[in-house]
């Protein structure tokens, strides 16, 4: 074969500045893709040999990648179906650059990097001279050698391979010397080409074995093939195969020093999609194991990110492992990827999977469902905050966990203290408490009345209250000290005041003197007497709304606001209208200190003045 020059058809620009220039930043892309070319050039040749249309000896294959730091080269080699020289022509000069130049004047201005198959030519972003050297598996080919300095010139004379096969020789650029580094090249295949179905080879490494037993036990050294990858990960397995200890020893290569997951789920589909995975629930320690372990997302064993947000619904990202599917487009926008329906159907599949997995273990291991709910509510709250068809899953294993440790599900809670706890507009009022240690006076006082008190500890759950009241019929929440006993479940009664109009005047001029120093706003009650004297309480919609938008506004902001409720009917309110002179005010003030007290809101210097005051109290006659 003669020496032919060919041209790449680069219209206006040319295409290796455009390369060099916009990927700079994800240089490192260029080896994931030639490997993958390498392996599917491998897994073509096996496809041919089955249906007998490759007769041939099919060697045992391989990529093997090679570093020359003298010759400042980096080669991958593999024993593919390799190409003639029409292929060349078409696949490295046209296919191949219509491919990049495609993608370039997609992603020109926007900012997305890594994702994408740029594929070949992305060897030009690390190398000022690429060579291939290929021979096709097809009768009588002619190897064929292929070179490009980065221009669109290209050379094609005779090569040199005697069997079928590729072999690709980047001569590494100044500026990308750090590709010649050994180290940095293993990394790169550890990240990228872990578990590809085909051996990946990258040079020898020493290993020590043993012969022999007792006094004459010798060691030897032995040089052997540094194979990078594991061809058959967990997710490509049959789950009859694999036994838990699989699935936890996985999760441990895949984030070591992790606590081990609570359980997991083995997805695997083939139609109307293609999709395998192991997603595991995590237990939650804290939120930097949560964020640092994300979801792995692989296209046929070939690692391409662990930013997964576009592909699995956000709630889902809390989840932990591996999703692998050559269905989701990877060189695509983000936007794009939200509408792409291939994409919409994986992320309902999963949703469902989720689902499905979370109902089993509910309906199969109530106990043990229970004894993880502490590390999975946020998880199910906020996947039914988030996503509809989940919620509609979800609302059957949801789980109230009441004061004292039972769980129930909404149903269940409701059969049981409905009765009891249904207000007089006919909605059944949940009560519950954020914080047990400071609102236990109330809890006990509610209990006394039979009413039911839940745990609802977590800034979600401002938001899985308010989705809760929205999809179901006849509830509502509140806090417990959203309100005096009395007014939390309303009932019909109406209560007359103990007091004179005159006195309740009275009371409250003494009280608003009282609480001056405060943020709270008085209100006088007729109550019933196994209400305290005073309340403290914090409306439950206002006090939600703050809350939320404190949240929304990180903090800063103090939004602490109460009603002082004084209840005009309790004999000790009576007594204080009966005390002389300071007293009176003395009085008033210590049944307002300890409403403070008994909402853990009685701190610092006012604490130490109720103290002394007591002490006084107790001492004196008066
Ligand atoms: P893609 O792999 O996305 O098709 P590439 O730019 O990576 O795009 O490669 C273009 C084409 O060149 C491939 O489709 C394939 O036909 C051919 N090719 C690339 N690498 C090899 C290889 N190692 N062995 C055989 N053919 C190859």
């Amino acid at each position: 074969m003669s020496k032919k020059k060919g041209n790449i058809e680069v219209q206006s620009e040319n295409i290796f500045d455009i390369i060099k220039r916009f990927l700079y930043s994800d240089q490192e892309i260029f080896l994931r893709e030639l490997v993958s070319n390498a392996v599917d050039a491998i897994s073509k040749l096996q496809t041919l040999s089955r249906k007998g249309e490759f007769e041939g000896k099919i060697d045992q294959p391989l990529v093997e990648v090679k570093l020359d730091e003298k010759n400042k080269t980096l080669t991958i080699v593999d024993n593919g179906i390799g190409m003639t020289e029409d292929e060349v022509r078409k696949y490295l000069n046209q296919i191949a650059v219509s491919g990049a130049k495609e993608f370039m004047s997609k992603y020109k201005d926007s900012n997305i990097i890594g994702n994408f198959g740029l594929g070949f030519y992305s060897s030009f972003m690390v190398a000022d001279k690429v060579e291939v050297n290929t021979k096709s598996y097809k009768k009588g080919s002619e190897p064929v050698l292929w070179s490009c300095e980065g221009t669109p010139e290209t050379v094609i004379t005779k090569g040199t391979k005697k069997e079928h096969g590729t072999e690709i020789t980047l001569h590494i650029s100044e500026d990308s010397k750090e590709f010649l580094q050994k180290s940095r090249i293993e990394g790169l295949l550890n990240k990228y080409d872990k578990f590809l179905p085909v051996k990946i080879k990258f040079g020898t490494k020493t290993i020590t074995e043993y012969e022999g037993e007792g006094d004459d036990r010798k060691e030897i050294k032995k040089e052997v093939d540094n194979i990078i990858n594991e061809m058959e990960p967990i997710w490509v397995k049959n789950p009859a195969d694999l036994k838990d200890e699989d699935y936890i020893s996985f999760y441990n290569y895949l984030y070591p020093m992790s606590h081990p997951p609570m359980f997991w789920i083995h997805l695997n589909i083939d139609y109307p999609f293609n999709l395998r995975g192991v997603l595991y629930f995590p237990k939650l320690t804290n939120s930097l194991e949560l964020e640092k372990n994300k979801i792995q997302l692989y296209s046929n064993q070939v690692y391409v990110t662990d930013e997964v947000k576009d592909i699995v619904p956000e709630f889902l990202t809390l989840l932990h492992g591996v999703i692998d599917s050559p269905d989701i487009p990877l060189n695509v926008s983000r936007s794009y990827l939200q509408s792409d329906s291939n994409v919409r159907k994986i992320t309902g599949y999963i949703t469902k999977k989720v689902a499905e997995k979370l109902n089993d273990l509910f309906v199969d291991e109530r106990t043990s469902f229970e004894e993880k709910w502490e590390d999975i509510s946020l998880f199910v709250k906020y996947g039914m905050i988030t996503d509809e068809k989940f919620y509609k899953k979800a609302i059957k294993f949801f789980l109230l966990k009441s004061i004292d440790n039972k769980y129930f599900t909404l149903e269940e809670y409701k059969e049981k203290f409905k009765v009891n706890q249904t207000n007089k507009d006919g909605k059944m009022v949940i009560l519950y408490t954020n914080h047990q240690d400071a609102h236990a006076h109330k809890v006990s006082l509610a209990k006394e009345r039979g009413y039911d008190v839940v745990v609802f500890d977590h800034p979600i759950d401002n938001h899985a209250m308010q989705q809760l009241e929205t999809k179901e019929e006849g509830i509502q929440f509140a806090r417990i000290d959203s309100d005096t006993l009395d007014n939390l479940i309303e009932k019909d009664e109406q209560l007359d005041s103990a007091l004179s109009e005159k006195e309740q005047e009275k009371v409250k001029e003494l009280f608003q003197e009282v609480i001056a120093d405060g943020k709270g706003t008085l209100m006088l009650k007729p109550m019933s007497v196994n209400e305290p004297p005073v309340t403290i309480i914090r409306p439950e919609s206002l006090r939600r709304m703050q809350e939320m938008q404190m949240m929304q506004s990180a903090g800063g902001m103090d939004f602490d606001f109460y009603n002082v409720v004084v209840n005009s009917n309790h004999p000790l309110i009576a007594k204080v209208l009966k005390k002389r002179g300071d007293n009176k005010k003395a009085f008033a003030k210590y049944l307002y200190d300890l409403a403070l007290l008994s909402h853990g809101m009685l701190k610092g210097d006012a604490m130490t003045d109720f103290i002394n005051n007591s002490i006084e109290f107790l001492g004196s006659d008066k």
